[in-house]
């Protein structure tokens, strides 16, 4: 059977495949320290799975309105209010399963043949492979590591073309933690008015910040910013629920509407009680989101001071996100392998610490590694590593 040429350039998730690797490692009765992990480590809170099992029992285990339940649109709507002092109406809303898959709509409802996608590196490993999947163009512009990982104007300028229809802005940001200030979301989202280019702004670690640090939305800058916004938000890693697959999308009413239109023939619905837990998690605070926030926030403070006494190893401290985004380039050479890839092989193979090679993100000097997990796990992971590159040097 001949595969269709849209998947014979996918590329698997690296994210996924690390993962995988250090499982069966465990399965083998190794012990194993993952830090690859895309999730929190938290349960649920219990309010949100509560009203998940009450709505089932009331009965709500049907189809609902594709672009999801009125009354979750309506509490999606208060929470852009309460936390971004933005308004938005229902029809500017669709929710879908998960956020990305609401990217991947939004692609597809977006982009014909040549259309390109502005995307800053390090990205989500997702993006490229959804712009191509809809017959678009991934462009790429760096975020430099002296940077702070961050793009300028000036490469965004640089970048657009007639072809250039959309730019994601992701803070904070997926691998590197990088988030963006209300200065510099300005100048960006200017030059996007400028050129009409459509800002994708994923804002699914918007809760995860640290160092007293506040998130900016680039849509509250102004009304026309907003409007030449779309959000895209979900409720995975704000209130530890992956695998619900809740995710959504907010703005321009045209563009909801198709990507709806899309949902319907595609999701037909994000899940019945999937999107009950969510109304719970907008409506209601037992405060766990901010707990959650707080152990995050320990354990970066925790374990990065002494990530970079590590020789070899330098890190730009994160703001947002769960995840430390090294520079180990000098630790690979230190230890004589000839890239970094192959440095995360032979410690996942050696020490049994999974990380996840910067490669897929698009920075092949650096790795990711998640803090999602206890802190014991990431004080033993330094060891580890640490025991790894002095033993090689
Ligand atoms: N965007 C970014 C930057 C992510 O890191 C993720 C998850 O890893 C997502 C979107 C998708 O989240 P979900 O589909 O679980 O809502």
């Amino acid at each position: 059977m001949k595969l269709a040429k849209r998947v014979s350039t996918l590329t698997p998730s690296s994210t996924f495949a690390i993962t995988a690797k250090a499982k069966e490692l465990r399965e083998q009765g190794h012990d194993v320290i993952g830090l690859g992990a895309g999730e929190p480590d938290f349960n649920t809170p219990a309010y949100i799975i509560q009203a998940a099992i009450r709505s089932m029992e009331e009965g709500h285990t049907k189809y609902t309105p594709s672009g999801g339940l009125p009354k979750l649109k309506e509490a999606i709507i208060g929470k852009f209010q309460r936390d971004q002092q933005l308004s938005y109406s229902a029809a500017e809303i669709i929710v879908g399963s998960g956020a990305k898959h609401i990217l991947y709509t939004l692609f597809q409802a977006i982009l014909d043949e040549g259309d390109e996608v502005i995307i800053p590196s390090p990205y989500w490993v997702s993006y490229p492979e959804q712009v191509k999947l809809a017959n678009g163009t991934p462009l790429f512009i760096e975020g430099k590591e002296e940077n702070g990982f961050k793009v300028t104007t000036d490469q965004l300028e640089k970048a657009i073309t007639p072809q250039t229809k959309a730019f994601i802005l992701n803070s904070p940001s997926n691998p590197t933690g990088a988030m963006y200030a209300e200065e510099e979301l300005r100048q960006l989202g200017d030059v996007c008015l400028k050129h009409d280019v459509l800002i994708i702004s994923d804002e699914i670690y918007e809760k995860l910040v640290y160092d007293g640090a506040t998130h900016t939305s680039v849509a509250q800058l102004s009304p026309e910013l907003k409007e030449q916004t779309i959000v895209v938000n979900g409720v995975s890693k704000s209130h530890s629920m992956t695998g619900w697959r809740i995710g959504y999308a907010a703005g321009n009413a045209t563009i909801i509407k198709a990507m709806t239109n899309l949902a319907s023939h595609s999701t037909s619905n994000p899940t019945t009680n999937a999107q009950y837990g969510t109304i719970a998690a907008y409506t209601e605070d037992d405060g766990s989101v901010e707990t959650m926030r707080q152990a995050f926030e320990q354990r970066l403070n925790g374990i990065y001071e002494r990530l970079i006494t590590i020789p070899g190893i330098t890190c730009v401290k994160p703001q947002g996100a769960f995840y430390l985004f090294p520079n180990v380039r000098e630790a690979a050479e230190l230890n004589g392998f000839a890239d970094v890839d192959s440095w995360v092989e032979a410690l996942l193979e050696e020490e049994k610490v999974a990380l996840v090679p910067g490669s897929g993100f698009g920075a092949p000097n650096n790795v990711r590694l998640s803090y999602a997990t206890s802190f014991e796990a990431l004080e033993e992971a330094l060891t580890r590593i640490e025991r790894f590159v002095k033993a090689k040097a």
